[in-house]
């Protein structure tokens, strides 16, 4: 691992001011993810600047009725929170579905959502990864495929986003609050990860240097799960998960949202699943739905 500067930033202008002004230093949340592809020098960073200890711990009850969920709330505590367990359970059981205990009361919620995809080759050198080295070749086109994606791939990456967690918010609507040096900005979650196309190396659409201060959650009206298949009961990634909000009123399906993980290069909305269960009955033939 080669050497880099460690700095903790006064608050959240002066975290953004220093990675703004430095093209190779990144934001250090729980360090995770980050920490360990400095390891296996997929990245190397000559600077990181640690956001953990910014005034984003909190996970606040809103006017409207929503939640906002500081981006340093580690994930453990999201998922205890009672706010959370009572509201949005499909986020509490997607948290921890999610890595271990361990990871969990390390890791944060702005780095799990930023966290990058474990696709075998991306984390190999030896191999050719248009995502880690753009141009080089995708691998796992003809490879080893059994994880990748489904939907939205390209020529060049069919790689997945390995969050549970940010299935769940795409499912419950979440907006993602962003700080950068041109002032704030806030982010439907459906628009903050990207599909590879010709640019697999970006993952998403914030600029270098933008901080995600928190996520905020919109009042939700009806019921919300979570699933995940995986290969192990636990400590696995999703083969493939569902994300659903299911609002019956009069038996009838007065809402519906379903995302679905491990299946593209961003939490993937199945719109048209949505569009065929809205207005229908919400009391499938021999179980129920609301
Ligand atoms: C063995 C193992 C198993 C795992 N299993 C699962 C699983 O089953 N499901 C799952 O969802 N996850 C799983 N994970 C991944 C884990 O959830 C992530 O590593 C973790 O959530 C990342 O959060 P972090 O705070 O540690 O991020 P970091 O590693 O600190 O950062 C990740 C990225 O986010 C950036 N970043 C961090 N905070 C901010 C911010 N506030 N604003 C802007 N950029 C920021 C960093 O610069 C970096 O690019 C697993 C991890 C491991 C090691
Ligand atoms: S799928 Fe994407 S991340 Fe995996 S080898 Fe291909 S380009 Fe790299």
């Amino acid at each position: 691992m080669k050497a880099f500067d460690y700095e903790r930033a006064a608050d959240a202008q002066a975290a953004v001011a220093l990675v703004a002004g430095h093209p190779d230093a990144a934001f250090l949340g729980g360090g995770t993810n980050l920490v360990d592809h400095m390891k296996l020098g997929i990245v190397s960073p000559e600077m990181l600047v640690d956001v953990t200890r910014l005034p984003f711990g909190a996970v606040e009850e809103r006017d409207d009725g929503g939640v906002r969920i500081g981006a340093a709330v580690r994930n453990s505590d999201l998922a205890a929170e009672p706010l959370i367990r009572q509201r949005y359970p499909a986020l509490s059981e997607a948290l921890v579905a999610g890595a271990s205990g361990q990871l969990r009361n390390l890791a944060t919620t702005g780095g799990n959502l930023l966290q990058r995809t474990r696709c075998v080759y991306f984390q190999d050198r030896t191999t050719r990864c248009n995502k880690r080295e753009p141009g080089s070749g995708c691998s796992a086109i003809g490879g080893h495929s059994r994880e990748m994606a489904i939907f939205g791939v390209s020529e060049h990456c069919i790689a997945t986003h390995p969050s549970d967690m940010a299935v769940a918010m795409a499912a419950l609507g979440a907006v993602v609050q962003v700080l950068g040096p041109d002032g704030s900005r806030s982010i439907p979650i459906d628009e903050l990860h990207r599909l590879p196309g010709d640019v697999p190396e970006r993952d998403t659409t914030l600029a270098h240097g933008e901080l995600i201060t928190a996520i905020d959650l919109p009042p939700v009206a009806g019921h919300s799960a979570y699933r995940k298949v995986r290969d192990r009961a636990s400590y696995a990634f999703a083969l493939v998960s569902a994300a659903a909000v299911l609002d019956v009123a009069g038996g009838d399906v007065a809402d519906v949202r379903i995302a679905l993980g491990g299946v593209a290069h961003k939490p993937w909305r199945a719109a048209t699943a949505e569009a065929r269960l809205r207005g229908g009955r919400g009391r499938a033939r021999g179980g129920r739905a609301d």
